[in-house]
């Protein structure tokens, strides 16, 4: 067990095992830093110590006000850092302890930023339960498309209203059939969350060359959580044939802690087995996903926060190797920063339900939050929390929170 000279406390997200990168500001302009307990290293201050010799580039890439210069330098780059930083906090004679009042800020004082610039972002369905149930209550003979267990179904997203953690998000206008067939506009009447992971893809890879699925981890930076904000009633008038749009372009929420690849590796665990399997093109060994708790809380204006959701990352069908190797088999090219996101993660069970849509059964069966008030779908003042974490022995990884609060429609 690693043990600091920094008090952190014990249920901390932020343990000496995780140090997520990200982007903060205080009195001085935006920079990189590394999470640790309620703290935030900051990196460019580090440097101007003389903490990373073997990197003179990383001044620069420090500056930055997003990660995407850090990112390019590599997961070799990135290792270094934490394990540098890690080191340095278990020294008690280290240069970190020495200047801790120049070199650690706490939280509390800093304001999160948008981590990355991101340039494409990707949403999976990669969850079986959640494309199984949504399926269901549209489809109840026939839930799963027949392409679904031969590939993993994705659409692209929009990457400029992918907000940071505590952005504010105004209920969204729209089109909204009617029985009629003349469609309504008005403000949306049936605001969701989605609760996912993404993954931050760490280098380019060549447009016409697809990403073999046995490289396909290598391609990969790290992950934060995603929320990805949906408008129901849109939704369900504009999706066929082409899949949701502005029922889900408005904004979509990340944590501001990108946990890297390297602290993730605790928690690899088999993902679930396929059946039939898929094309060779797909077909990796070992399959692995990762054991991570996910949870969602609904905090209504002036009320208590309520979970209503309780969940496990470990079962999601199509792996994030499959979903590269998917994504690029014809020749698309990833890019430093783009995200690829899981798709709602739900379990069997309603209370693993990573979405409105299905815990309450498309808006017909009302969850119940604190004093028996209901919610078929978000209501203005709603905040929306999410939480996500590891725990092996006594090592634990998380990520932080991923908060958003939905405020009335503007016109
Ligand atoms: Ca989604």
């Amino acid at each position: 067990m690693l043990q600091s000279w920094l008090p952190i406390p014990p249920d901390s997200d932020f343990s000496i095992h995780n140090l997520p990168f990200g982007i903060f500001s205080d009195e001085r302009p935006a920079r990189a830093g590394l999470a640790i307990g309620d703290w935030v290293v900051d990196l460019a201050a580090a440097y101007a110590l003389n903490m990373f010799p073997h990197y003179p580039e990383a001044g620069s890439a420090f500056r930055k006000p997003v990660l995407n210069e850090l990112v390019a330098l590599g997961r070799g780059f990135s290792d270094y850092v934490r394990n540098t930083v890690q080191t340095a906090l278990c020294d008690s004679h280290s240069d970190l302890k020495q200047f801790s009042n120049h070199l650690l800020i706490p939280q509390k004082k800093v304001q999160m930023h948008m981590p990355l610039k991101v340039g494409n972002y990707t949403d999976f369905y990669s969850s079986e339960e959640h494309a199984f149930s949504v399926g269901q209550l549209f489809r109840p003979e026939n839930p799963l498309f027949p392409n679904w267990k031969h590939l993993p179904v994705a659409y692209h997203g929009r990457a400029s209203s992918i907000v940071v953690s505590g952005t504010p998000v105004p209920r969204p206008w729209g089109q909204i059939g009617q029985t009629s067939g003349i469609p309504a506009f008005k403000p949306t009447n049936a605001l969701d969350y989605e609760l996912e992971l993404a993954f931050v893809i760490g280098k380019d890879s060549a447009i016409g060359r697809p990403v073999s699925i046995a490289e396909a981890e290598d391609y990969i930076f790290g992950m934060v959580l995603f929320n990805d904000w949906s408008a129901r009633d849109i939704q369900r008038w504009e999706y066929q044939p082409l899949g949701p749009f502005t029922s889900k372009n408005f904004a979509s929420g990340i944590s501001p802690w990108v946990v890297t690849w390297e602290a993730l590796q605790h928690f690899r665990v088999p993902a679930p087995p396929q059946e039939p399997e898929p094309l060779p093109y797909l077909v990796h060994q070992p399959r692995q996903n990762f054991d991570l708790c996910l949870s969602v809380s609904v905090k209504p204006h002036d009320g208590q926060e309520v979970l209503v959701c309780n969940n496990n990352a470990s079962g999601i069908y199509w792996t994030i190797a499959q979903q590269i190797a998917h994504h690029t088999v014809t020749g698309c090219n990833l890019q430093t920063g783009d995200l690829l996101a899981t798709g709602t993660i739900s379990g069997k069970e309603i209370s693993q339900k990573g979405c409105l849509l299905e815990a309450t059964l498309n808006g017909t069966q009302p969850i119940t939050l604190h004093n028996g008030v209901g919610r078929r779908f978000l209501e203005d003042h709603d905040e929306v929390i999410m939480h996500g974490f590891g725990q092996k022995g006594d090592i634990r990884v998380g990520f932080g929170e991923l908060r958003g609060k939905v405020l009335p429609a503007v016109r």
